[in-house]
């Protein structure tokens, strides 16, 4: 396993290391090179002197170079999964699909070409829209999806004509390495360069003067000192930030079929998905009936160790989040009825049951913030512009679901809902060709998509007199 930075091409030890500590034991199994300043300077230096070359290569010949990576990656999947698995928690095969999904969104990027356009040709000019690189990207990711969100910003920016220094997580920087690893081998020197930190580098990095563009996924809190940073320099800014999705359940589904899919969607990783469902509305006149059959699926989770086959539910990440999460069991006791789960499991790692909440008020903490733990409130409404204007009475607008059997219907409710995506009777159907990305404090950008690629360039017009 790697555990090597990449900077300006070479695999090279850090100024320090890191504990890597695997959650579902809560001890660590790994040392992780790790930056200082110095080592971060050198970085965005080396994709600083990248960026003519790679910038002046064709669409066709930097798809080459990510298809070469995604191959690399390709050859040691097991290997990636059991990494995801290791320092971050999920089920196996939640990990195996992370890796897959990464690697699959590589070969998708790598076949991207953004052409010219021509905007007006007539007797007296000619005028051209090309969409040239920015530069250098800082690309920041936490560490809920490891693997996935690495390639989800290097995929765009690199086949833009991008220069890369991305930065993981300091508790799951294991899976970038290892995709630094492969690129060693992969790019050109400078490239793509990958540092980890121990959350101390993310703001020398973002407002580092020589960086063009930052790509960030994380917490709301975190976005806002990103936005900050980057002012002094007017950087561009993409912003997948968090989230507090709710569920609308409308009054013509039957409980016990569309329990299991709230369920789900609520608990996947261990609810630590931006787009995870964190809040459920439900009709009083199936309130109770949807309660119990959730109350019961908690009961019946396998929650354990992630390497384990059969396991569901994983263990929380990290110890500061699995406090986190206590602190909202806490909060939802005093506030609502736990009827399922309701504590840390009784063994070591950060184990948390699957907790359902009901009765449970607006103003809990509970329901206001982003819990990012297998903790689900369910409320209850009787009028059903009421329940949408709870579900946007919040500073959040990542996602959302409504669940109905009258689509017409759901799909008007879902077009009331304040943010950037909105399932109907789905949930995290997302598709590299979709814009993603939050509505208010959610984020600013989107990826995915049209959108999302052309968020790595700019316009640059060519305007030409043809008399
Ligand atoms: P976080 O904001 O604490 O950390 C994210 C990254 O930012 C880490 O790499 C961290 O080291 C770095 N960082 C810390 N301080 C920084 C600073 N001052 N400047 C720049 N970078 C800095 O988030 P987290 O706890 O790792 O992740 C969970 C959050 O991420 C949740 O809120 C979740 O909803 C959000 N998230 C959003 C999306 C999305 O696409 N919208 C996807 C996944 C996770």
């Amino acid at each position: 396993m790697n555990t090597k930075m990449l900077i300006d091409g070479k695999l090279v030890k850090g100024a320090g290391t890191l504990d890597i500590v695997n959650p579902a034991s809560g001890r660590p199994f790994i040392q992780a090179e790790r930056a200082d300043e110095a080592q971060l300077q050198q970085a965005v230096a080396a994709a600083k002197a990248a960026f003519p070359h790679w910038s002046g290569l064709s669409f066709e010949e930097r798809g080459e170079y990510l298809l070469r990576l995604a191959d690399g990656l390709q050859e040691m999947q097991d290997e990636l999964a059991r990494i995801v698995t290791r320092e971050q928690g999920k089920p196996l095969q939640q990990a195996y699909a992370e890796v897959m999904g990464g690697i699959y969104q590589l070969r998708h990027y790598a076949a991207q070409r953004i052409e010219p356009t021509v905007i007006r040709e007539n007797e007296g000019s000619r005028i051209i829209e090309h969409r040239t690189a920015l530069g250098v990207v800082a690309a920041v990711t936490p560490w809920n999806f490891p693997f996935l969100l690495v390639t989800q910003k290097i995929g765009p920016a690199l086949i833009a004509g991008n220069t890369v220094v991305a930065k993981p997580a300091p508790t799951t920087p294991l899976s970038a390495l290892a995709i630094a690893g492969v690129a060693a081998d992969v790019f050109p020197a400078g490239v793509l360069n990958v540092i980890v930190d121990e959350n101390d580098l993310g703001s020398a990095l973002t407002g580092h003067a020589d960086v063009a563009k930052v790509s960030f996924t994380g917490s709301t809190g975190t976005g806002r000192k990103v936005s900050a940073a980057g002012a002094s320099t007017l950087k561009r800014l993409t912003l997948e930030l968090g989230g507090n999705d709710a569920a609308i359940v409308l009054d013509d589904v039957s409980p016990a079929e569309i329990a299991p899919r709230l369920f789900g969607g609520a608990m996947v990783n261990a609810g630590q998905v931006c787009l995870a469902i964190k809040r459920v509305y439900a009709p009083s006149a199936i309130y109770d009936e949807l309660c119990d059959e959730l109350a019961k699926l908690a009961r019946e989770a396998v929650v354990d160790d992630g390497d384990k086959q059969g396991t569901q539910i994983g263990p929380l990440q990290n110890r500061m989040q699995f406090d986190k999460v206590l602190g909202y069991l806490e909060d939802a006791r005093a506030n609502g009825s736990v009827i399922a789960g309701g504590e840390a499991l009784d063994r070591d790692g950060y184990f948390i049951a699957p907790t359902i909440v009901r009765d449970i008020a607006d103003d809990a903490a509970l329901v206001r913030e982003e819990q990012f733990g297998p903790i689900l409130p369910v409320l209850k409404y009787d009028d059903i512009d009421d329940a949408i204007a709870r579900a946007n009475d919040s500073d959040f607008g990542l996602g959302g679901t409504v669940w109905g059997k009258d689509i017409d219907r759901a799909a008007k409710v879902a077009m009331k809902v304040d943010s950037g995506t909105v399932w109907v009777n789905k949930h995290l159907d997302i598709s590299f060709d979709i814009p993603f990305g939050g509505a208010k404090q959610s984020g600013i950008g989107r990826e995915g998509g049209e959108e999302g690629l052309h968020a790595f360039t700019q316009a640059h017009i060519v305007n030409i007199a043809l008399t």
